[in-house]
């Protein structure tokens, strides 16, 4: 169950972002931008969010999670697409493929209440 240790560092770098701000500051949400290569079930990150911000500035966060589709190309070819389960073939030259979509693991927003308004 590698969320566990996805959310911890999620956890971790959030709370590092927060020491910037003012101490009554609090994270509202939480986005992550997540490529379907990383085999993330995102309840299941959700879960464990929820677990290990317990007790931190980061308890009560909504974590919020986009999923990226699989894009992939054939360097032989040049033929580009978007893969639906795991193809390591060009469907077209059956040439070998380069992942340029899918990988990502990006903690990409931050949406912090610094209790001004
Ligand atoms: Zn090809």
């Amino acid at each position: 169950m590698h969320e566990m240790t996805l959310a911890a560092d999620v956890v971790a770098e959030v709370e590092r972002c927060l020491g910037d701000f003012e101490p009554g500051a609090s994270v509202v949400s939480v986005t992550l931008q997540v490529g379907r290569l990383r085999a993330v079930v995102p309840d299941a990150l959700a879960f464990c969010f929820e677990v290990v911000s317990k007790g931190t500035p980061v308890e009560g966060a909504r974590l919020v999670i986009e999923q990226m589709a699989v894009r992939l190309r054939c360097a032989p070819c040049g033929n580009e697409w978007t893969a639906t389960e795991a193809e390591f073939m060009c469907p077209a030259c059956e040439g070998p493929v380069e992942v340029l979509q899918g990988k990502e693991l990006l903690l990409r927003a931050i949406e912090i209440d610094d209790g001004t308004e």
